[in-house]
């Protein structure tokens, strides 16, 4: 039952109405249960007034009836004016009943609708904040819904109904057969779905979405996904943007680096330089001589293109640490990298009076990896323990490089020095950002090794027992299992 709730003219027609049918009531001598239609007041009431005004309008009436009854029959009994009183009594009553319960179920559909309307609102501003649509889909009918939401995001007008040609539309060429072969699952309805592609917008800006859908079933057995439809474009792009400030903090790093290298690179690249210089001096006695000796000239010429070779390697071993470039992951054996990292360090130990020895464990598997930043993590551990290292007794300053298979199958590496250790409340420090304990210390090292190692599917960790030396551990996966771009 609607109200029109404080309607003036429908209480003065309640009014006069009222007033109208006691009046017939009490002051005609009509052989008819009048009263009855006091119904009418009553369900009138209940179209202006809530609850309460319904009850007082019934009360109002009964009360009526019994006045104009009284008023004619107060002294003469009458038997059919007495049935005419109760079937007045009861029709108002049971009016009342039924209005009152019909107001009361319209109230609680109007409430129902009403929360209803909020949580459709409510549903709606967070899909707009979160810019998460939600969509359905229905095979093989390929019949399509979506929210507001997720055509916005792919750029349709609201009220245009979505097709699978719409969504084709509007994907990046690269991405369409990535999102076909989605629609296909979806038609032979074959498990969750779960989609990252890209959408190209009509005014060429590029869009990153995440598209999550789960079967359901209704009692014809007819498949239906419902999904959700995230534009997580700000994310990735953030995540890039982080990637590329990883980038570039590790090749600053790394030059750093380089720069505490520099003297032993000098000293590198000057042995094999002298070399060329010897052998060249020596090749040119032999070839000077009266009788020239031209086996001895070749083998000293053999011995100078090996040295330019050793030097060439030295230069572009530093080259490549130098260059500045986005990384690139390929199936590498780490040993050789554990070697190469331990040749451009090993001058620089000795120099600081640290002896290095390798234990690397035969068949190994592959790793996934870049070779350059797998080499600045292990130059870093290096040069970290040597730096720790520097208040040891002459001779006790020992660095053990080892590698192993780890228990996942893949390669573990674990440096361990002789030096002071880690304070037990520096270990859980260790690898935030900043966290130095040396007084010209960046705190930058440990962080971007474990960046780069764990960008390779990989972890570090450290272990130390204070006054024994420390140990810093890394694993990575085996080839196999790591990230698709090299399998
Ligand atoms: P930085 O070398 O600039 O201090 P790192 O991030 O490379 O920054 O190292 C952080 C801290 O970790 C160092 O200041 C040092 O206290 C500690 N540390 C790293 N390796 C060792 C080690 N082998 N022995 C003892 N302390 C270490």
């Amino acid at each position: 039952m609607v109200r029109i709730p404080g309607s003036p003219l429908l209480s003065l027609l309640l009014v006069g109405v009222t007033l109208l049918i006691f009046a017939v009531d009490a002051f005609t001598e009509l052989d008819v249960a009048i009263a009855v239609m006091y119904v009418v007041v009553v369900l009138l009431s209940a179209s202006i007034w809530g609850r309460r005004g319904v009850i007082l309008t019934t009360v109002l009436c009964m009360g009526l009836t019994l006045l104009a009854y009284g008023l004619i029959h107060v002294s003469i009994f009458s038997g059919p004016a007495s049935g005419r009183l109760m079937v007045s009594l009861a029709a108002i009553g049971i009016t009342a009943f039924l209005a009152l319960t019909g107001q009361a179920a319209t109230e609680d559909l109007l409430a129902r609708k009403e929360a209803l309307r909020r949580s459709e609102a409510f549903l709606a501003g967070t899909q707009r904040i979160s810019k998460t649509g939600s969509f359905s889909f229905t095979a093989p009918e390929a019949r399509m819904y979506w929210s507001d939401e997720a055509a916005r995001i792919y750029g349709y007008p609201t009220c245009q109904k979505p097709t699978v040609e719409m969504l084709l539309e509007r994907t990046l060429p690269d991405d369409r057969p990535l999102v076909r072969a989605a629609i296909d699952q979806v038609m032979r309805c074959e498990g969750e779905l779960d989609v990252h592609h890209r959408l190209q917008m009509p005014d060429g800006q590029v869009k990153y979405v995440h598209v999550l859908a789960q079967p359901t079933y209704d009692q014809a057995g007819r498949c239906e996904y419902l999904g959700a439809l995230m534009d997580v474009t700000a994310s990735v792009l953030a995540e890039q943007a982080l990637h590329q400030s990883q980038v570039q903090l590790a090749h600053v790093t790394r030059v750093t680096m380089l720069g505490e290298l520099a003297a032993s690179i000098a000293h590198e690249v000057n042995q094999p330089l002298a070399a060329i210089a010897t052998n060249g001096e020596a090749s040119l006695r032999w070839l000077n001589r009266p009788q020239p000796n031209l086996d001895e000239a070749c083998a000293a010429i053999g011995s100078l293109l090996e040295a330019s070779r050793r030097a060439t390697e030295v230069i572009q071993r530093i080259r490549a640490l130098a260059r500045r470039s986005d990384p690139h992951h390929l199936p590498l054996d780490f040993n050789a990298v554990a070697e190469e990292a331990a040749g451009l360090v090993r001058r620089e130990l000795g120099s600081h009076s640290v002896s290095l020895r390798l234990e690397l464990a035969p068949g190994l598997p592959q790793v996934c990896g870049d070779k350059v930043q797998l080499l600045q993590v292990l130059i870093n551990l290096l040069m970290n323990a040597m730096q720790a290292m520097q208040g040891c007794a002459p001779g006790e300053a020992s660095l053990l490089l080892r590698t192993a298979q780890d228990d996942k199958g893949g390669v573990a590496c674990h440096i361990a020095d002789t030096g002071p250790g880690i304070a037990v409340e520096d270990l859980p420090h260790l690898f935030e950002a900043f966290f130095s304990t040396k007084a010209d210390g960046m705190g930058m090292g440990l962080p971007i090794c474990r960046s780069i190692i764990e960008t390779h599917g990989g972890r570090i960790w450290a272990r130390s027992t204070p006054g024994q030396g420390a140990t810093l551990s890394l694993a990575l996966p085996a080839a196999a299992d790591a990230m698709t771009e090299c399998a």
